[in-house]
């Protein structure tokens, strides 16, 4: 058999440099003396082994932090991965967070965290008042929220919750997946940890399944410590999908989010929908960058969950499917989907409205997307 090993000063002492940063699909790399001091001084950074850094995975990471204005990023295996190693390093201690969270992330804070002895408060996202006594009731650890949240698109007050957080001695930590960093950058508003599902807009691709978690050196470095003993490292290959999705981040969402407007807009005045959730108002204006809302709209159509599925199955430029973030406009029906299992009384306490539709906006023709959707209620009456 041939050695086929690369140089040692391969990719690292070349004049040239490529332009995309390669896949590094290498589990171990090649140990010198100053590696393996590295080893020994607890370097967690350095490229020796890749369930604790891979240059690829770097390489993506970076981007983010670039993005979300923070010290540090840590790519994780998924949007659950960087929740819930995120937690798990945070804990153990009381946690106070919103009701309004993703359905996975629901599952971890009522089922998963008290099965392992944690003390678990829900309260709703928009009642700050709600917070401050939840908060203030006894010694908490961590504050959790979505700065928007699914699907019914309430904006949480992240500088107001900070506060609250900060003062009772807890971390505030915020899944800024739905809002994304084109919008708000948590950091900036007093949160102490961001964490995302790089599946959806920060990709953009539907293709890659990931998470990143945000925040200073020294909690990402403890964050980090957790995904090095319970796995959820990102592989390269995944990395670089994730790279290669955010060179066209603030284009995708410039593009989306414009259509999301129009959307939004269009449906508020149709006569077959009821209410239409987008955000707005005082919170928005401090929170969001001028004229950017995200590109997600919930719309709650006339007749209910029945006619907003016949309205869903009309469609053709939006596909029907879960998930969200893409380059492709994305719908679903959350009575059936994300939030199935909970009872229509407690749909409607979760501000769940019957018929309602939730869509994201792809980057296809604006026009033709609203058009799309205007053809099914028109199909439907
Ligand atoms: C999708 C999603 C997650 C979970 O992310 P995965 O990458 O699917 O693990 C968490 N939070 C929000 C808001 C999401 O939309």
């Amino acid at each position: 058999m041939s050695d086929s090993r690369p140089a040692k000063s391969a990719g690292y002492l070349a004049r040239t440099r490529p332009v995309v940063p390669p896949i590094y699909q290498s589990a171990t790399f090649y140990l010198d003396d100053l590696a393996y001091k590295d080893i020994q001084d607890g370097g967690l950074r350095e490229h020796w082994y890749s369930r604790f850094a891979n240059p690829t995975v770097d390489a993506a990471a970076a981007e983010i932090a670039a993005l979300e204005g923070a010290e540090a990023a840590l790519m994780t295996s998924s949007g659950m991965s960087a929740i819930a190693t995120t937690l798990l390093t945070l804990l153990p201690g009381r946690t106070v967070a919103a009701r309004q969270v993703y359905g996975d992330t629901r599952d971890l804070l009522v089922r998963d965290l008290p099965a392992l002895g944690v003390d678990v408060v829900m309260v709703d996202a928009t009642d700050i008042g709600a917070w401050a006594e939840a908060i203030a009731f006894a010694p908490t650890a961590v504050v959790y929220a979505e700065t928007l949240s699914n699907p019914q698109l309430d904006l949480t007050d992240l500088a107001a919750l900070a506060e609250l957080a900060h003062a009772g001695g807890a971390k505030l930590v915020v899944d800024n997946t739905f809002a994304t960093p084109y919008t708000v950058n948590p950091l900036r508003h007093g949160a102490d940890v961001v964490v995302h599902s790089a599946t959806k807009f920060l990709s953009g691709h539907s293709d890659v399944i990931a998470g990143v978690v945000l925040g200073d050196a020294e909690t990402v470095t403890e964050v980090q410590k957790r995904v090095i003993t319970f796995g959820g490292c990102l592989d390269p290959h995944a990395a670089f999908l994730v790279w290669r999705g955010l060179q066209t981040f603030d284009l995708r969402l410039a593009r989306s989010c414009a259509t999301a407007a129009q959307l939004a807009e269009r449906l508020a005045a149709h006569p077959e929908v009821v209410s239409v959730r987008y955000p707005d108002g005082e919170i928005a204006d401090r929170l969001m960058l001028p004229g950017r809302r995200g590109a997600m709209v919930a719309f709650t159509v006339r007749g209910g969950d029945s006619r907003a599925l016949a309205v869903m199955r009309r469609l053709t430029v939006a596909s029907e499917a879960t998930s969200l973030g893409g380059v492709e406009s994305l719908v679903s029906t959350p009575f059936n989907s994300s939030h199935f299992s909970l009872t229509p009384a407690e749909r409607a306490a979760a501000r769940i409205d019957d018929g309602m539709i939730r869509l994201s906006c792809g980057i296809e023709d604006p026009d033709a997307l609203i058009a799309d959707v205007e053809r099914a209620l028109a199909a439907t009456v």
